[in-house]
């Protein structure tokens, strides 16, 4: 028993916790969760906690479905909205064969292996997410068929007496009150749309924090009597929504990614990280845009990107650098502005990093800097200027990872296997679907 297991028993019985949580996540970035009563969790420490992980969406062939739940001590914390009164708790949890090693389809394992491989070239990486997502009157659909947002705010409105605020303040407060401290929240562009963006941690923890922080949102809409939704593109008309993540490496403790006097203060290791991002953006969308839906996002306007390219202080770009102060070089990162908020953060993070440090190691060179907003070219100025598209559809993105040994190296040949064999399955549903978009189109009815 190890100091930090030690803590997590002794607050569980001063504080009389009455449950403690397992936590895990699965393949496509569903949260998993199973109660212990507090006498287990000594057990649960020394050997782990077997479960069937062939029911579990990616995590093992039928075959050698016992797998066991490792808790992380360091990830216990009480969780603030199950009351005061018989208190929940819940720890982060690695996955592990029978045999006791860590499996290689758990997504923090495959998360977990690419911070090691980043720590073996001398790096330490740090996220801060930008989440975006939609507040609902509820899981019903109008009577025209679309959602129902909360408010007709729009960006950083200030909605007076309207959910969203208070909304907003209740949720950052319960993630304070679980270490999680948020930077930043406002309301986005779209109605009923907001964003709360995550101080940056290492990209591990970060990702952990979105697992939790999906949970509060939904729980805190369920409490005001609406709904909260992470899907990519609820409105045709409405901006998806993102999850724009900041990127920095620092060596010790220097940001690898500033240079002072170099153009825009970017060092080389971050004009390879972006040279990374950008070449293998097309194998890793699938990843970070997984779903049918992510695709009406990347091309349907509203500040989405949809080419390949990096700027300053363009929007339309795919990898943004912020500005920042002269002498504020440690907060010098790399925006990258695909990815959306329904992704499993633990295999994104991997894949984008991953693909960054592909770039270091290789030395790729940077593409020239997008200086216009890229959406109001013309296809041939993009072409000349080499800004080709995203993949338009889950469709074509599957095609570019099925050839990408990159991808396959990065998330191992079973959570590759299986993505894609997931990914595959759902296009070859949806493009069943007779639409109403096409309904409209053919019959006129609608
Ligand atoms: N909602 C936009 C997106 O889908 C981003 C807007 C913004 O720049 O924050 O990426
Ligand atoms: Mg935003
Ligand atoms: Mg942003």
């Amino acid at each position: 028993m190890n100091r930090q297991q030690e803590f997590v028993l002794r607050t569980i019985e001063e504080r009389d916790v009455r449950f403690v949580r397992l936590w895990f996540t699965d393949v496509v970035g569903s949260l998993k969760s199973v109660a212990l009563a507090p006498a287990e969790v000594e057990g649960a420490f020394d050997e782990g906690l077997g479960f069937d992980g062939s029911s579990i969406e990616g995590l093992a062939r039928v075959s050698e479905s016992d797998m066991l739940l490792q808790p992380d001590p360091s990830t216990f914390q009480i969780l603030p909205w199950r009351g005061e009164t018989e208190p929940t708790s819940r720890m982060f949890c690695d996955i592990l064969t029978p045999d006791g090693e860590p499996s290689p389809a758990d997504p923090r394992n495959v998360l977990k292996r690419t911070l090691a491989k980043a720590a073996e070239m001398g790096f330490t990486c740090y996220t801060h997410p930008e989440i975006e997502f939609y507040l609902l009157e509820s899981d019903r659909l109008g009577p025209d068929g679309a959602p129902v947002p909360i408010d007709q705010g729009g960006y950083f409105d200030h909605v007076p007496g309207g959910v969203a605020q208070d909304f907003r303040r209740t949720v950052v407060n319960m993630l304070e009150s679980v270490g999680i401290s948020v930077e930043f929240s406002h309301h986005e562009g779209g109605p009923g749309q907001n964003e709360i963006d995550l101080r940056y941690a290492d990209a591990l923890q970060t990702a952990d924090n979105i697992m939790t922080f999906r949970t509060v949102v939904k729980e805190v809409a369920i409490q005001q009597g609406a709904y909260a939704t992470f899907m990519p593109k609820p409105f045709t008309a409405y901006p998806g929504s993102g999850m724009h993540t900041h990127f920095s490496l620092f060596e010790g403790d220097s940001n690898a990614f500033h240079e002072p006097g170099a153009e825009f203060q970017l060092s080389k290791t971050a004009r390879h990280f972006i040279a990374g991002l950008l070449r293998h953006a097309n194998e890793f969308t699938a990843v970070t845009n997984q779903f049918v839906n992510s695709y009406k996002r990347l091309w349907g306007g509203g500040e989405a990107p949809s080419y390949l390219s990096w700027g300053h202080n363009n929007r339309s770009a795919l990898v943004r650098v912020p500005l920042y102060k002269p002498g504020k070089g440690q907060s010098a990162r790399v925006e990258y502005r695909g990815i959306d908020s329904a992704t499993n953060p633990y295999l994104s993070y991997a894949v984008l990093l991953g693909a960054g440090l592909k770039g270091i190691e290789e030395e790729y060179e940077l593409p020239a800097v997008a200086e216009d907003d890229i959406s109001s070219l013309t296809s041939a100025e993009r072409r000349v200027l080499g800004h080709s598209p995203l993949p338009a559809s889950l469709y074509d993105a599957i095609g570019s990872m099925e050839d990408s040994d990159l991808m396959a190296e990065i998330l191992g040949e079973q959570v590759f296997e299986y993505f894609l064999r997931n990914k595959r399955q759902e296009w070859s549903e949806y493009r069943l679907e007779v639409t109403p978009y096409e309904l409209h189109r053919n019959l006129g009815i609608l």
